[in-house]
């Protein structure tokens, strides 16, 4: 299958960062191969930007290193790699100071599209806002790419968006959330919205419950410090989480225009009851047999900071009100696994008798690994002997159905291009990320307040054991996660 692909313009894109981890690991092979797809037309060009003393060849070294580490297995060919390399160049910023701004500035062409990524620590965000401005380096042609964290609570990120918002309109912002780019989160909308079939049924009338699962086997390993900093609630719930949930609860946005969606994810975290801190279970994995705990993995022996949530949320709005979302995330768990579960009520009346084995059809959407769906459904046992009852799935892996050969682009590979294409839908808008800070602080903030130890949870378990009970209170039970 040929992808469509939608062609843009020569552009100029600015990495600041363009020496870091996410530029060598994600964003720069990301950019190779949708060069390779001719999709990067010639003519452009990628400037990176950094404090280090490299002049563009000592740059494209770096890069063509990294992408002999990064790009994997179905990795482009050398050819095309060569040409993207020589498509890069690097100018000495300090996004700190006034130095190498100017030549920055002599960089860049007039009348193209200027994308400028910030792919360094949140802390330069702002500083970097106020340069581009200060050095008039923003054209009605320009975006910005902000990498998360938005902030680290509502205040921090209100600030942050008016600091951006001085230079910036909003249509120039582009608030990244790499799971949004994930094609199995798009995938989302696709099965919501272009069948009929689960719609009429996608209410509380005949949704049960939801669980959404985003689960790591690994721990938080070198990020450690960082990573304590901030906890699962901040780094993963916020906002990836909180996407999930939006996707899966929204309204059928009027056209897949970027502020049609973003309005209905936003109706959807505005309808959020508020959960108590007490309510809200977090957790911190223990050392294993070949592996540390948390508490050594951030060196930090007295540490609050979760490593594990899980919530039970309400939607209070006409189609949610009753259909309890309980989500989950946590590092060093069995496996890494993503999905959402969506489990519909018993029918009403069953004409099979009182005693018939009943089990309630779930329509699973597999994030990772193993992208596809899987819809249990309710089918006879063959055999003689009366009417017996089996749940059986109906099972597709997305890979089989499109093709072993189909290349299922990063994350990174769509968003970049949309930055260039000028597309939003898939980024998040501020006042999307400002509500949903103001749902989490007060959970965190609770947290801080009460000071207790989270519960523990062996490593590679399904968590701790309040989180069992947060289903079993309500007769319901976690999917396994496998
Ligand atoms: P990193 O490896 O520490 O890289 C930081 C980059 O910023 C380096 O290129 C550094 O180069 C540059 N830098 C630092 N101070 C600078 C200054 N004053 N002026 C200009 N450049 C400066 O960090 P990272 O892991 O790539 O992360 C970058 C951003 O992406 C962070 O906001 C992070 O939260 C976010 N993020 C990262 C990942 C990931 O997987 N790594 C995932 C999601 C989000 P010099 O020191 O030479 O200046």
């Amino acid at each position: 299958m040929v992808a469509r692909v939608i062609p843009v313009d020569p552009f100029d894109l600015v990495i600041f960062g363009g020496t870091g981890d996410l530029a060598r690991r994600k964003i720069l092979p990301a950019l190779c191969r949708r060069f390779a797809d001719g999709q990067m037309p010639e003519g452009s060009r990628i400037i990176g930007a950094a404090r280090a003393a490299l002049d563009t060849d000592g740059f494209r070294q770096m890069i063509r290193k990294a992408l002999d580490e990064f790009l994997g297995e179905d990795a482009p060919d050398a050819d095309s790699q060569s040409r993207f390399v020589d498509a890069l160049s690097y100018v000495k910023v300090d996004a700190a100071s006034d130095d190498g701004w100017a030549d920055l500035r002599g960089a860049l062409r007039e009348d193209v599209v200027r994308a400028f990524y910030f792919s360094v620590g949140p802390s330069l965000f702002g500083p970097i806002a106020a340069q581009l401005g200060a050095f008039n380096l923003v054209t009605p042609e320009t975006r910005i790419v902000v990498e998360k964290p938005f902030g680290h609570d509502l205040e921090t990120a209100r600030a942050l968006n008016q600091t951006l918002a001085a230079h910036f309109d909003e249509t120039q912002i582009y608030r990244i959330d790499h799971y949004l780019g994930k094609e199995t989160v798009q995938n989302l909308m696709a099965v919501r919205f272009a069948n009929i079939l689960f719609e009429p049924l996608w209410n509380s009338r005949f949704v049960d419950h939801v669980q959404i699962t985003v689960a790591e086997s690994v721990g938080v390993g070198g990020r450690g410090p960082y990573y304590d900093k901030s906890g699962a609630m901040r780094d993963m719930v916020q906002n990836h989480l909180m996407q999930l949930l939006c996707l899966i609860a929204m309204e059928p946005p009027h056209c897949f225009e970027p502020d049609a969606v973003r309005d209905e994810k936003l109706k959807v975290i505005n309808a959020l009851d508020p959960v108590s801190a007490g309510e809200a279970v977090r957790g911190q994995y223990t050392a294993g047999p070949n592996s540390a705990s948390y508490l050594t993995e951030v060196e930090t022996p007295d540490s609050l900071t979760e490593s594990y949530v899980a919530l039970k949320v309400g939607i209070s709005n006409w189609r949610w009100k009753g259909t309890p979302f309980y989500l989950r995330t946590g590092k060093r768990l069995r496996s890494r696994s993503s999905e959402i579960a969506i489990t519909f009520r018993d029918p009403p009346h069953s004409i099979f008798g009182e005693g018939a084995p009943w089990r309630a059809n779930v329509l699973v959407i597999r994030l990772q690994p193993d992208e596809g769906m899987t819809l249990r459904v309710m089918i006879k046992e063959p055999g003689p002997g009366g009417m017996r009852l089996k749940d059986v799935a109906l099972d597709m892996s997305f890979a089989d159905a499109l093709g072993e050969d189909m290349h299922i682009p990063d994350a990174y590979e769509r968003l970049i291009m949309d930055v260039i294409r000028g597309n939003q839908t898939l980024f998040m808008r501020g006042d999307e990320v400002e509500a949903a800070w103001a749902w989490t602080d007060p959970i965190i903030d609770g947290w801080r307040k009460a000071a207790d130890k989270p519960s523990e949870y062996d490593p590679f378990s399904s968590g701790p054991e309040d989180a069992l009970m947060l289903m079993h209170r309500d007769g319901r039970k976690w999917r396994e996660i496998r």
